[in-house]
């Protein structure tokens, strides 16, 4: 298992640009080590990776900076990612309002900005399908998932529209779950790692 320190996972959080700092101490809170990854060297023997909330067209335009596209492609075929909302839009194969270029490593089609100005940013009480309970979820300029391709799993819906969703390796949310003190979305990528 690479980078495994006394059985701990080691997760990297894309560090360029947005909350990375909360995804962190979210992945601390629920037991993996976190390292910040700004260049293609920092990927190396790192478990899993994180891409945090931001603002997905300055994020990717520092990752080409960084020469990190084929990097973060190439990890993501071999290892879980988890992408929270700018990182969600940068996962997915076709991002709407305005297009523009992703990684491309999950099969869903994402609209940025989709809730529209007036309601900017909102907390909400998710029925999770895959957990106990319910879940606090922290909205901020979300994007909506518009399609899932065919073994894409949601594991979580609001208002009809899929807001956390699984495929293969890799998970999405287009809400924080690293703005809660809730531990339980990080846990599901955490045991996504083997
Ligand atoms: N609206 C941002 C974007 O389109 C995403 C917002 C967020 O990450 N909280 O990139």
């Amino acid at each position: 298992m690479p980078g495994a320190v006394a059985g701990r996972k080691k997760i990297g959080v894309l560090a360029l640009q947005g909350d990375f700092e909360a995804h962190e101490r979210a992945l601390r809170r629920a037991g993996a080590e976190a390292v910040e990854v700004r260049s293609a060297a920092d990927l190396d023997e790192l478990d899993g990776l994180v891409m945090p909330g931001g603002e997905s067209t300055t994020m990717w335009k520092l990752i080409n900076e960084e020469h990190l596209v084929e990097p973060l492609r190439e990890f993501g075929r071999r290892r879980p990612i988890f992408g929270t909302c700018a990182g969600a839009i940068l996962l997915a194969s076709e991002v709407a309002n305005p297009p523009q270029p992703s990684l491309g490593l999950m099969d869903i089609s994402i609209e940025r900005n989709a809730y529209g100005r007036q309601l900017d940013s909102r907390i909400a009480r998710l029925q999770p399908q895959a957990l106990e309970g319910d879940l606090e979820a922290v909205f901020i300029r979300a994007p909506i998932i518009r399609r899932v391709g065919g073994d894409a799993k949601v594991l979580a819906s609001y208002q009809g529209d899929p807001v956390l969703v699984e495929q293969g390796r890799h998970l999405v949310a287009t809400f924080h779950p690293e703005l809660t003190d809730d531990s339980r979305v990080h846990r599901i990528f955490l045991n996504k790692i083997p």
